[in-house]
């Protein structure tokens, strides 16, 4: 029987769909980074999210038989956070790197981040991204909301350095529907940002398709988040007030004994908003309902097909 090897003191995940010969070129940088610059040990950790292409599995499976390499495969396609939660869970190292498999984030960066390690979470921040138009959008909008609903004060990169307590802690939530900055911010705000370039896609496109980023982006709203609870709540004494003082002028004026027209319209349109207003809450309420439900069930959030590379974790 071998013995367990030592933990590494890095971990770095990478969520891998899909990815052509840019994995090789990920792997032997992180490798160079680690052994020529950070000088730490280190183990890389490359989660296959269901890719269908046969390259990629042929891939992963060359690279599993380098040292300090492990490949988790799972069943289906589970979306990225599933997959970086399970990269996550297997780690063994007292610092967590993430990274996405198709260099727009550099593995020469991670020093940058290092520098940092006071903190319990340093994410690199890209003042400019080289992405599509579309995409840009649906970032700047993501940020917004990472803002407003997350109370992030820095803009958030793939590309992470997560403390050993911290994804301790994010491990211990449980969520079947995993939202990586929802967790960390559950855990900690001692949270830093370090400038650094972003780079065009290896593989030219995004696989993250619009309907799988409104889902995560959903998730965020309701399974993260009581925000759109909250809105409507505000929302619903809002114009609970305004019919309250429209009700107001309306005996005022009938007091004063000034004609008042009888009002089709304003009535009608008091009915529409609220019944509008009482469909969407009844919607979101479900919605929540649903997302109990998912958990009450104990729905996994990524299951496991297979263990290449590095021993298991213990
Ligand atoms: N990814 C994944 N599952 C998916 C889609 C993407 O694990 O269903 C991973 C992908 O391998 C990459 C990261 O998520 O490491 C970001 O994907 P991509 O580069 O396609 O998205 P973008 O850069 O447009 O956000
Ligand atoms: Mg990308």
């Amino acid at each position: 029987m071998t013995a367990p090897a030592a933990k590494p003191r890095y971990s770095v995940i990478v969520p891998v769909y899909n990815t052509g010969k840019a994995l090789a070129e990920l792997v032997s940088r992180l490798q160079n980074v680690f052994t020529k610059t950070v000088k730490a040990s280190f183990e890389i950790i490359l989660v296959d999210d269901g890719s269908t292409h046969d390259e990629t599995r042929e891939h992963l499976r060359s690279l599993a038989k380098q040292k300090g390499v492990m490949v988790i495969t799972l069943t289906r396609n589970f979306g990225k956070p599933g997959a970086v939660l399970c990269g996550l869970q297997q780690a063994r190292g007292d610092w967590m790197i993430t990274i996405d498999d198709d260099l727009q984030q550099s593995p020469e960066d991670i020093p940058l981040l290092i520098t940092q390690e006071g903190h319990d979470m340093v994410t690199a921040t890209h003042a400019r991204k080289k992405h599509s138009l579309m995409q840009r959008f649906t970032s700047r909008i993501k940020a917004w909301f990472d803002y407003v609903v997350l109370g992030y004060q820095v803009r958030l990169s793939p590309l992470k350095l997560i403390r050993r307590h911290v994804v301790d802690g994010m491990l211990a939530i449980k969520t079947n529907r995993p939202f990586i900055p929802a967790l960390i911010r559950q855990v900690t705000n001692d949270i830093v940002a370090v400038p650094t370039a972003h780079h065009s896609s290896t593989e030219g496109r995004s696989r993250y398709s619009f309907a799988r980023r409104w889902t995560q982006f959903s998730d965020l709203l309701v399974g993260n988040s009581s925000f759109l609870m909250q809105v409507f709540t505000r929302l619903g004494f809002l114009v609970a007030g305004l019919s309250f003082a429209l009700a107001l002028a309306v005996i005022t004026r009938k007091l004063l004994g000034i004609p008042t027209q009888a009002g089709w319209s304003s009535l009608m349109v008091t009915i529409l908003l609220l019944g509008g207003l009482n469909l969407a809450a009844v919607g979101i309420t479900g919605q929540y309902f649903i997302r109990i439900l998912d958990i009450t069930s104990k729905k996994p959030a990524y299951v496991v097909r297979e263990r290449l590379g590095a021993p298991p974790k213990g």
